[in-house]
């Protein structure tokens, strides 16, 4: 067997992926349980909104028509019939010529009244009040479904439900919403070096930094994750892990081992217990890398270095999660900036290339392939795509915001 990895480019790994993803489950929960979940159903209005026209100032409901010209030296005079209650339409109250009614802000507007004078342009003089400045139709008015009408698309399936989102969503009637399940992910550490966070490193050997990295970044995706410790490079420790963790997961990811070391034996095994799509991508970092499956459960070889992992999971693996979760546009946050120095780039790999991003200017932080202080002090990546020799000082740049 050669020793060396077979590499295909990267949109050829990213559909060897697609192909392999379970369809979206989904499932209905609370709205109030609903934030951050992905939708999987588009969501209507059921009623219009506001379902009535409302003053959306604390004034006096008028006819536009009675105030024009009013200013401070000439107020309109309008005789005063009352108080609009909140709650509540009162259809005993309306507001005819030379007239005004007392509204409160969210108040129905009463009949006959098209806008309303904000109370700090009015002034009490018993039953009338001098309306100092001219309200034009429809003025401080919220109309009847001018948010929303009934039967409109409020949302699309795919959209990760905000704070505002659930605002409107419970505005909407949405007392349940129907949303993707979250995919569970297991996570292995493989590596005889690697020991928990828990323990101080001896010689050799280092603590494990990616099951929490990955953990992290999966649960903050929509994602649940699971820990499966770590597992030294013994085979049958990797056919044990992985007869656990693939009945109880979604998708599993193993960091480490999937080069082509004698110790390497992720590729071998998953090759054993299912199959292997993919070992090698045209990527930088993050070449070692595995596609498999077993049975239906899709399998990934993560490279051990922290960066790799990371980049692999955010270029590879978060196209999966996003079919998994039903998100037809990836949410990555980006943002251009213009590139502080020129970044050299070897012809035939995507290279991923951090950077730390001040004042819309991106900076590349150059580092060797197993820094950890690098992910950190970036802010995110620049794509420099396979056909590119590199990017040129000065160019503008699109930033993968961490
Ligand atoms: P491997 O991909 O197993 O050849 O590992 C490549 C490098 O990444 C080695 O220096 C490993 O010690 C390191 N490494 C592997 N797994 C982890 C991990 N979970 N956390 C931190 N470093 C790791
Ligand atoms: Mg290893």
């Amino acid at each position: 067997m050669s020793r060396f990895l077979n590499v295909i480019p990267v949109a050829d790994a990213v559909a060897a992926v697609i192909s392999i993803s379970p369809p979206t489950v989904t499932e209905t929960i609370p709205l109030d349980s609903a934030g951050g979940r992905i939708l999987a159903a588009a969501v209507m209005a059921d009623t219009d909104i506001p379902g009535f026209d409302r003053s959306v100032v604390d004034g006096y409901a008028v006819r536009a028509a009675d105030t024009a010209g009013a200013g401070d030296a000439i107020p309109a005079l309008l005789h005063s019939n009352g108080r609009i209650a909140m709650g509540r339409p009162d259809p005993s109250t309306s507001v005819g010529p030379g007239t005004c009614t007392y509204i409160p802000t969210g108040g129905v507007l009463p009949a006959g009244a098209d806008a309303v004078v904000m109370v700090e342009y009015a002034e009490e003089a018993g039953d009338t009040i001098l309306g100092k400045k001219a309200a034009s139709h429809g003025e401080n008015v919220l109309l009847r479904d001018e948010d929303f009408k009934q039967g409109e698309i409020v949302f699309l399936a795919g959209r990760r439900i905000s704070p505002q989102d659930a605002g409107v969503l419970a505005a909407c009637g949405c007392a349940v919403v129907t949303v993707a399940k979250k995919p569970v992910v297991g996570i292995i550490s493989t590596g005889n070096e690697l020991v928990p966070v828990t323990v101080v490193p001896g010689p050799g050997q280092v603590r494990d930094a990616n099951a929490s990295m990955l953990a992290a970044y999966l649960a903050e995706y929509g994602c649940v994750p699971r820990h499966y410790g770590i597992i030294p490079d013994e085979r049958e420790a990797f056919e044990a892990v992985l007869a656990r963790a693939v009945p109880e997961c979604d998708v599993v990811l193993l960091s480490g081992g999937s080069s082509k070391d004698d110790r390497d034996m992720t590729a071998a095994v998953i090759a054993s217990l299912g199959e292997v799509l993919v070992h090698g991508i045209a990527i930088a970092p993050g070449k070692p890398t595995i596609i498999g499956r077993i049975g239906s459960k899709p399998v990934f070889g993560l490279p051990g270095h922290p960066a790799s992992a990371f980049v692999v999971l955010i270029a590879i693996v978060r196209p999966l999660l996003d079919r998994m979760l039903g998100i037809p546009v990836p949410l990555q946050r980006t943002e251009k900036a213009t590139l502080a120095i020129n970044i050299p780039s070897q012809r035939g790999r995507e290279e991923y290339v951090r950077v730390m991003l001040e004042n819309g200017v991106a900076t590349p932080l150059f580092g060797k392939s197993g820094l950890l202080n690098t992910l950190v002090r970036s802010n995110g990546l620049v794509r420099i795509p396979a056909g590119a020799e590199g990017i040129e000082q000065g160019s503008t740049v699109e930033v993968i915001l961490w």
